[in-house]
């Protein structure tokens, strides 16, 4: 930085400065904050992270005793409820170059423990093969802001499996997409198990599931009616909200128009809810309720005229990444064409090579991210790219300050 006469002049452009970057992150850094720094109220946003994978220690498990495992956990915050989810499987040599999730392919680990499985509430087969036995090939934050998403992708033999999750600002549920993306004509038929158990995990409970044609008790297997019977509301009549530490119950529901099956297993420790995709059907979606803490008896009422709103919204929901649009790099490109024209120094000079570089190379991949097969390289180098010009203009706010 030159040393100039002007010194408090160049300080006070420097501090005008700072408070417009301030301003910018208080809007963009500042996703849950309830104090509004302009006239509006404060724009309610979502914020997620997602952690790399960690390895755990397995213990005695049966025919796996102690070994290896890997551990990813993602969070979705927004208001009015988060959610958080897990993927843990056992990665010993003999099972190379897959891996097996043992207890399940995505668990449900908050707001509530129970209810949705914790370990793994979420499974999927294509043709009968359990997606449980591959591994994993992508755990990644997608969207946050004025919503906020990731996704767990497999690679099956027969097709890629794309499961994303979704907050939105302002509403409960946590949404989900699966979409299957088949290598060949063939498109295999696609299954979602759901598995909870209802208030907690008690073994000998008395569950109960309540859809819109009937209330099933332990024990009962029902084929349900695809077309009427799309949500279920659950709970536990002998471990009630509160009852030797129970959660009460929770709900979830399904887009009928893409589903051919579905049936409810009601045992008295977990209770299975199956649902099939109609014949070549490549995508089912959902929404899941948790930690809603109320008792039995106010739980239907609750729920019940929530279920019509939410089918609409997660109809109208599109799960593609904003990210991935042209129209998110705009305020990007607004913002680095600002500061490299108003600044000078030696980041301004190499960040101006490396900005239009990585512009160069969004624009190329974008393409293979629109395109239906999965280009699981293409997609992490596209994100890669995005946290990269992040963190450079940072680096680049912080010259301009100081730049006269
Ligand atoms: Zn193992």
């Amino acid at each position: 930085m030159r040393r100039k006469s002007g010194g408090t002049a160049m300080r006070t452009q420097a501090l005008v400065k700072l408070l417009w970057l301030g301003a910018l992150a208080a809007a963009g850094l500042e996703p849950l904050s309830s104090v509004a720094w302009t006239d509006g109220p404060a724009r309610p946003r979502a914020v997620v992270s997602v952690g790399p994978a960690a390895p755990e220690p397995l213990g005695l498990y049966p025919a796996h005793e102690n070994h290896p495992t890997k551990k990813w956990t993602a969070t979705l915050a927004c208001q009015p409820c988060s959610y958080s989810l897990q993927h843990w499987a056992c990665y010993h040599e003999s099972h190379a170059p897959q891996a097996i999730a043992l207890e399940g392919q995505i668990g449900m680990t908050s707001p509530c423990g129970a209810n949705w499985y914790h370990n793994g509430f979420f499974n999927f087969s294509l043709d009968g093969e359990a997606g449980a036995n591959y591994a994993v090939k992508a755990v990644r934050a997608l969207d946050q802001g004025e919503r906020g998403s990731c996704e767990f992708v497999w690679e099956l033999p027969a097709a890629w499996v794309r499961v994303r999750f979704m907050v939105v600002p302002g509403k409960e549920p946590l949404f989900c997409s699966i979409t299957s993306h088949p290598k060949s004509e063939h498109v295999p038929v696609l299954k979602v198990s759901l598995v909870a158990y209802p208030s907690g995990y008690f073994h000998q409970g008395q569950r109960v599931a309540v859809t819109a044609a009937g209330t099933y008790r332990t024990p009962a297997r029902v084929d349900l009616d695809p077309a009427r019977e799309w949500w279920v509301v659950f709970y536990d009549e002998k471990y009630d909200l509160g009852v030797e530490g129970g959660s009460g119950g929770a709900a979830g529901l399904t887009d009928p128009d893409l589903v051919g099956k579905a049936a409810l297993n009601v045992g008295s420790y977990p209770l299975l809810w199956t649902v099939e995709a109609k014949p070549g059907g490549r995508e089912l979606r959902f929404a899941f309720w948790n930690g809603l803490n109320r008792r039995n008896a106010d739980l239907l009422p609750y729920m019940q005229p929530r279920f019509e709103p939410a089918l609409a919204d997660l109809r109208a929901l599109d799960f593609r990444p904003l990210r991935y649009r042209e129209e998110a790099l705009e305020p990007l490109r607004r913002e680095f064409e600002k500061l490299l024209a108003e600044t000078t120094g030696p980041t301004a000079a190499q960040a101006a090579e490396t900005y239009r570089e990585a512009m160069a190379r969004l624009e190329a991949l974008r393409p293979r991210l629109q395109a239906d097969a999965v280009d699981i390289t293409a997609e992490e180098e596209y994100l890669a790219t995005l946290d990269r010009l992040d963190a450079l203009l940072w680096d680049l706010r912080m010259e301009w300050v100081f730049s006269d």
